[in-house]
């Protein structure tokens, strides 16, 4: 492995979430000696993300702090870790990150990990008061604390925030509506076996759950500065609300990259090396749109994108990795009762075979393109999960007709694949 230790060899990553800090510990992890800046617009240690719309809403005790790092992490390896540093523009000509305190910083490379931001709900009385989105610390903080007193809320989207927000708010007593005006709950993230049982689990857990149903007018007390009261549905259905959560998906934060005149298309356009289109400059996690092996870009919102993502730039930076990035996706949701993970990526019209009892102890169902086994989507069967992740990196997949025959198990497959793999050709038993 190259060391890179001249002056001018400056790493500056701009976005200090799991991505971003991925990148500067993997770079100091690797052996790079020239100076790491990691630039981060929030406030204080970087934190992570899927507690706040889990354990930090639902717990009873104010949950303290959830850095990703301890407090002397970044001075111990020598990363220059700087918060409440907004990056405002970059000069690909003279190789600059302009702050918005004015400050300029070279950079012989620049990662971009800047993330993902909310998309705003459009519709009328959407900027009242308790009108709330659900990214970072200080939004969850203002949930968790309109949680306090709130009788009923609304979520808006039945997304993976939106139904994990759902649940802890179900556990605290709180009466819930979910509006989602697509036909189904997490439409675009799992099939529809998977989306039906999540749905009856969330009413199971008292919450009122409308599809095909999108909010027309959020309705207020007073004036039409308010504080939001109510939500009228497209379907006429009005639903008391003393808070709404909106959880409409995000758009990734490629304005940066879109302004120093890169490739911009719905995130970062990068190559297989999570390159953009200048050389000198990476994006990677949520706001970076990639190609799969199979052709189509991608954007991913994951922490599993976000850190292998980061691994993978740091390796390219310090002369170490010439392979393409190919990586497994993987991703978990904690919902109540449910936990959801999912392996590889599947969309609609992938088939699908289920295998356990969705009616109690948990299943999975397994996605095919054609007869190949691309994604396994695991209810309470985290066996199930290793399992799939084993054989979805590997040759020895399933095929749709041996997952539907009685008593297949996935973790007994990918034990044979594994064993199939190790054993010399030729040799039986
Ligand atoms: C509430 C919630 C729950 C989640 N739960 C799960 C889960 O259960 N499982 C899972 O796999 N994934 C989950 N995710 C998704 C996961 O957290 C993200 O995919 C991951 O955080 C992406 O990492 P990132 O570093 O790319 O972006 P981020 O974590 O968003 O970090 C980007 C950082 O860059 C900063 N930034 C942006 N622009 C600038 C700028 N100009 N200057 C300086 N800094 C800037 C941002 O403020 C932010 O701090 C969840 C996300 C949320 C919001």
């Amino acid at each position: 492995m190259s060391r890179v230790s001249r002056a001018d060899a400056v790493v500056v990553v701009v976005g200090a979430g799991h991505a971003g800090v991925q990148v500067a510990d993997s770079l100091c992890e690797g052996g790079y000696h020239g100076p790491v800046l990691l630039l981060g617009d929030e406030p204080g240690l970087p934190y992570q993300r899927p507690p706040l719309s889990k354990d930090v809403l639902s717990a009873r005790d104010e949950p303290g702090l959830l850095p990703l790092r301890g407090e002397r992490h970044f001075a111990d390896r020598g990363i220059d870790y700087r918060p409440d540093a907004v990056v405002t523009g970059i000069d690909r000509a003279r190789r600059t990150v302009l702050l918005a305190s004015g400050q300029e910083i070279g950079y012989a490379s620049l990662v971009l990990a800047t993330g993902a931001a909310p998309r705003p709900l459009q519709v009328e009385g959407s900027e009242r008061a308790g009108v709330l989105p659900l990214r970072s610390l200080a939004d969850a903080r203002a949930l968790r604390a309109a949680l306090q007193s709130a009788r009923t809320a609304v979520v808006v989207g039945a997304g993976f925030i939106g139904l994990e927000f759902a649940a802890a708010a179900r556990k605290r007593g709180v009466d819930v509506a979910v509006f989602e005006s697509g036909d189904r709950v997490l439409a675009r993230a799992v099939s529809v076996g998977t989306s039906l049982h999540i749905m009856q689990v969330h009413r199971a857990m008292g919450t009122t759950v409308l599809v095909g149903e999108g909010p027309v007018r959020l309705e207020g007390a007073g004036g039409a500065d308010g504080a939001v009261r109510a939500v009228v549905g497209s379907r006429g259905s009005r639903h008391p609300a003393d808070l709404v959560v909106v959880g409409i998906g995000v758009r990734p934060r490629d304005d940066l990259a879109r302004g120093c005149g890169l490739a911009v298309d719905d995130g970062v356009v990068v190559d297989e090396h999570l390159r953009t289109t200048d050389p000198a400059i990476f994006a990677v996690g949520d706001c970076a749109r990639f190609p799969s092996p199979a052709g189509p870009l991608h954007r991913l919102e994951s922490v599993q994108n976000a850190t292998a993502q980061a691994r993978h730039v740091a390796r390219v930076i310090l002369g170490a990795g010439t392979a393409a990035y190919v990586e497994l996706p993987w991703f978990w949701s904690v919902q109540g009762p449910v936990t959801l993970q999912i392996a590889g990526l599947a969309v609609a019209d992938d088939e699908s075979v289920t295998s356990g009892y969705p009616d109690g102890g948990g299943f999975s169902v397994l996605r095919f393109r054609g007869d190949r086994l691309i994604a396994v989507e695991s209810v309470n069967r985290p066996a199930d999960h290793a399992a799939a992740r084993r054989v979805l990196a590997g040759t020895e997949r399933p095929t749709a007709a041996q997952a539907a025959a009685p008593g297949f198990c996935l973790k007994e497959h990918a034990g044979r694949a594994v064993a199939a793999v190790r054993r010399p050709h030729g040799l039986a038993g």
